[in-house]
């Protein structure tokens, strides 16, 4: 059994009458990258900062290394690493002594804190923009100074609280490969995002909020199967009669059949060669058809079919 980096049992944590973590729990495994998915406002940050003894909680407990977390407890706050959800760098030094001033908060032996600074460089692609000051970074490149400034003192658990929102494909890219390095070379990550996308790209267990409360945890695979929906197709097919829309709605697996200006909507649940089936179907009733679309569920499905709304923004994705 791996260690338990994090442990988080019954957490309350209320702003006046506000339920901001409703008996949360959550476990965290040494060595594994741990996402924390939710929409805007269930309670990720809050979660952070109770973790982090930055809060104090209503309810419950938290864990860190096995210790009981508390604001004086300096023997685990080193071995942790932060980048919050809002750049907290200086604007009067440059990349480079940011950097060295963060990891100097940690390491005071100097040729070791130059080669720790000079890692966080490396790692997060900011050789060239070394002398640089804050004020003349792209969003994505100040996210990433942030990042290195949290990590660069190589601590044995990282926390990153929504570290690409706003930033660049090329900085966000960059951002995922470097949180996948820092975990290869032994890290234990927290991830928190409200992009399902990239918690499916680098997290291998996910626990969902939604309100303050986790709705579900387990592998992408572990949260998929947990739901009905086991494959969406979508063809292009001119004329289908009701009749037809029914059958359809009759064949093995399917259980919801959709059709408007000539694109067909088929939710399958589990088993295999469901679209076989259909196009089968097709061919003997001789229906034309265009183009085939088949997508196994995403993690906002699973969002979906637990709390009937939405993850995904309801505009653009991306914000
Ligand atoms: P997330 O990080 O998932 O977006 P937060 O933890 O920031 O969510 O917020 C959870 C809920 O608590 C939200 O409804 C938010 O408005 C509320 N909240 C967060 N911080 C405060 C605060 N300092 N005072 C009052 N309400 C807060
Ligand atoms: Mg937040």
């Amino acid at each position: 059994m791996a260690e338990k980096v994090v442990e988080i049992e019954n957490l309350v944590k209320r702003y006046r009458e506000l339920v901001a973590l409703d008996h949360l729990c959550l476990s965290v495994e040494e060595g594994e990258i741990f996402g924390l998915l939710g929409p805007n406002g269930s309670g990720k940050t809050t979660a952070i900062n109770c973790i982090l003894s930055l809060l104090k909680f209503d309810k419950g407990s938290v864990r860190v290394f096995g210790e009981e977390m508390r604001p004086d407890n300096y023997r685990v706050k080193r071995q942790i690493g932060v980048a919050m959800q809002n750049v907290a760098v200086f604007g009067e030094l440059t990349v480079q002594e940011n950097i060295d001033y963060f990891c100097g908060l940690y390491i005071r032996e100097k040729e070791l804190r130059r080669q720790c600074v000079e890692d966080a460089i490396a790692f997060s692609g900011l050789s060239e923009f070394r002398k640089f000051y804050p004020g003349k970074l792209s969003g994505g490149l100040l996210r990433r100074l942030n990042i290195a400034c949290g990590v660069a003192h190589k601590p044995k658990l990282i926390i990153l609280d929504e570290p690409t929102v706003a930033v660049d494909p090329q900085s966000r890219n960059r951002i995922l490969e470097g949180i996948q390095k820092l975990n290869r070379e032994g890290a234990t990550v927290i991830y928190t995002s409200h992009y399902m996308e990239e918690v499916e790209q680098i997290c291998g267990r996910i626990a969902i909020l939604d309100k303050g409360r986790c709705i579900a945890s387990g592998t992408k695979e572990e949260l998929k199967s947990m739901i009905k929906t086991g494959e969406k197709i979508r063809i292009e097919a001119e004329g289908l009669t009701p009749v037809q829309e029914k059958e359809i709605g009759e064949l093995r697996h399917v259980y919801q059949v959709g059709y408007q200006d000539g694109m067909l909507e088929i939710r399958c649940s589990g088993g295999k060669h469901n679209l076989a089936h259909i196009l089968e179907y097709f061919g003997k009733n001789e229906i034309g058809f265009g183009r085939v679309y088949a997508e196994q569920p995403t993690l906002n499905d699973v969002f979906l079919e637990i709390t009937g709304k939405e993850l995904r923004d309801p505009v653009g994705g991306q914000q």
